[in-house]
């Protein structure tokens, strides 16, 4: 999973980017780049590490002219470092300048490398994206480069939101599918300055105006200097299968995507868990900072006050990305400290967003219990996640994934609680308005797409 960023014709072009992109920071922390054009050539920077360690005032200065487009990315198992950083930018035939970011995963990328390989392409990157250069290089022989992007999009298959900077055009597209939001902005009294993001709290920040999403299937175009986009539509009679998991866990709650207020939408999923599953307690705590909003919604649910029992300490990374299984219980204790006047002599109900390997709620079960906790009743306010994801969120492999291998009464016993509730598929989709239009494929197995060959 990353986050991308662009925005046209505006004299501020890299430092609008780089607050984009520290807006979508949650998305992607192993590297990050920006690129922007100044009508005549590209200029580039990326590296490893956060936006505000990689980009300093003179950099920014250095990033001169009116377009950019940047990302971040979240490493993930076989590409990790600094040389998988995007955006990519070449120069090609006939002078035309391309960059390209890239959000998401091609499943056919070993048979389109192969194949472009064979043609005498000769790839710089392990990088998926790199693909896309290649495939829209070849077509724009023959054809214009709207033409020639619409091309490419016939042979890939998979997650893409993308954006695209050649020679003063912002081009945006999303999959068929749709799985990753990408969403349209303009800037406050600068009609002719348009702004993409993965998610619209890059917006706010600017205080630009969300206008809408990029639709499923739709590559958008803004030309250097006028105030319309051009929409064209690709990949018709391919059904839409937004990604869940964005809604659940990966976007910030104060974002709006695929329609739906993040922040609501959590809490639906609180609310709606606590109907399937009621339990008496005295009160509700969120594992911070993921399972808040739900929380938030179990408690007003449950009838029972929300408290904070536990307190994050925010200078430490996610769990979910440390590298061994020791340094992640480290991570888990170093991270959270409990408020013991919350948790001794009551019955707690604990809410999370998900049970991914199971190690953060092993360790902090077993403190509720050491401090006294009367009664632990857990609730997750997804299913269990069961499969691997084929579209660019990197989970643990099948072997980690603890609910494959316990059910959720064997999990119960063996973390030591007194009830444990994942809220049912159905429970989910009942919470956002398109129900049918979301993939769910790391809950039920159900990929809407042919699964990758391996390489
Ligand atoms: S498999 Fe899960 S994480 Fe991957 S796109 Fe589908 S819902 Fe999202």
């Amino acid at each position: 999973m990353c986050g991308i960023f662009g925005i046209s014709g505006h004299k501020e072009a890299s430092r609008l980017t780089y607050f984009g992109l520290y807006a979508l920071q949650h998305r992607g922390q192993e590297c990050t780049g920006i690129v922007t054009y100044d009508g005549k050539e590209n200029h580039l920077q990326v590296g490893g590490g956060l936006v505000h360690d990689v980009f300093q005032e003179k950099d920014l200065s250095a990033l001169v002219g009116e377009y950019a487009i940047g990302h971040v990315r979240y490493g993930s198992a076989g590409n990790r470092g600094v040389r998988s950083a995007l955006p990519l930018s070449v120069r090609m035939a006939g002078g035309l300048q391309l960059a390209i970011a890239h959000d998401g995963k091609i499943i056919n990328a070993p048979q389109l490398r192969k194949e472009l390989e064979d043609e005498g392409a000769i790839f710089q990157s392990n990088s998926d994206t790199e693909i896309f250069i290649h495939l829209i290089s070849h077509r724009l022989r023959n054809l214009s480069l709207e033409e020639a992007i619409l091309d490419a999009c016939k042979k890939i298959e998979g997650a893409y939101s993308v954006l695209i900077l050649a020679n003063g055009k912002l081009i945006a597209l999303r999959d068929p599918h749709g799985f990753h939001p990408l969403l349209i902005g303009r800037m406050p009294d600068e009609k002719h300055s348009y702004v993409f993001a993965s998610e619209s709290c890059a917006f706010d920040l600017l205080e630009a105006e969300l206008i809408r999403d990029v639709l499923p299937g739709e590559m958008v175009v803004v030309e250097k200097g006028t105030e319309e986009i051009v929409s064209y539509r690709f990949g018709e009679g391919t059904p839409v299968r937004q990604c869940i998991f964005e809604l659940v866990y990966f976007a910030r709650p104060d974002s709006t995507i695929f329609g739906e207020n993040v922040y609501q939408c959590r809490k639906r999923m609180g609310h709606t868990m606590v109907r399937e599953a009621r339990q008496e307690v005295d009160c509700v705590i969120p594992f911070p900072d993921s399972g808040i909003y739900a929380a938030l919604g179990a408690a007003q649910e449950a009838g029972a006050p929300y408290e904070h029992a536990l307190i994050r300490n925010h200078y430490v990374g996610r769990t979910f990305i440390q590298p061994t299984q020791s340094m992640r219980e480290f991570g888990v204790r170093v991270k959270i400290n409990p408020v013991h006047s919350m948790i001794q002599d009551r019955k707690l109900m604990v809410v999370d967003d998900s049970i991914v390997r199971g190690t953060t709620v092993r360790t902090r079960v077993a403190k509720f219990r050491e401090i006294g906790a009367k009664e632990v009743h857990f609730r997750v306010s997804s299913p269990p996640v069961l499969h691997p994801c084929c579209y660019g969120v990197d989970f643990p492999s099948s072997e980690e994934l603890v609910a494959v291998h316990h059910s959720p009464e064997e999990l119960r016993q063996e973390l030591g609680l007194d009830s444990l509730h994942y809220l049912s598929i159905e429970g989910l989709m009942s919470t956002v308005s398109c129900p049918n239009s979301y993939c769910a494929a790391c809950f039920t197995g159900v990929y809407p797409t042919a699964l990758p060959i391996a390489e």
